[in-house]
């Protein structure tokens, strides 16, 4: 089943919502894309360590976010970040 752009609300065409990878979907309506948090245990897919080097400053600035509850986890935040990234380069 598939779950309701939290944006529009599926008002223009529910079924322009597209799985685009474990747990993430996207809206073609209104080009958003968001977690199914319906669905109790989704799979979120395979997981690969990625090496990232950042200024200790950014690192402090997620650490922040994770500290404050913005955020979960590290992992929380790429995926978050990779989720925004493919709305923005579907938009170009
Ligand atoms: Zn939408």
């Amino acid at each position: 089943m598939k779950p309701t752009c939290t944006k529009c609300k599926g008002s223009e065409s529910p079924s322009s919502v597209e799985r685009l990878n474990a747990g993430y979907w996207i809206c073609h309506e209104c080009l958003t894309v968001f977690k199914n948090s319906k669905i109790g245990r989704p799979t979120i897919g395979k997981p690969r360590q990625v090496k990232i080097t950042l200024p200790d400053s950014d690192w402090q600035h997620i650490e922040a976010l994770i500290a404050s509850g913005r955020v979960a986890s590290y992992a929380e935040y790429f995926r978050d970040l990779h989720a925004s990234s493919l709305t923005k380069l579907l938009e170009v």
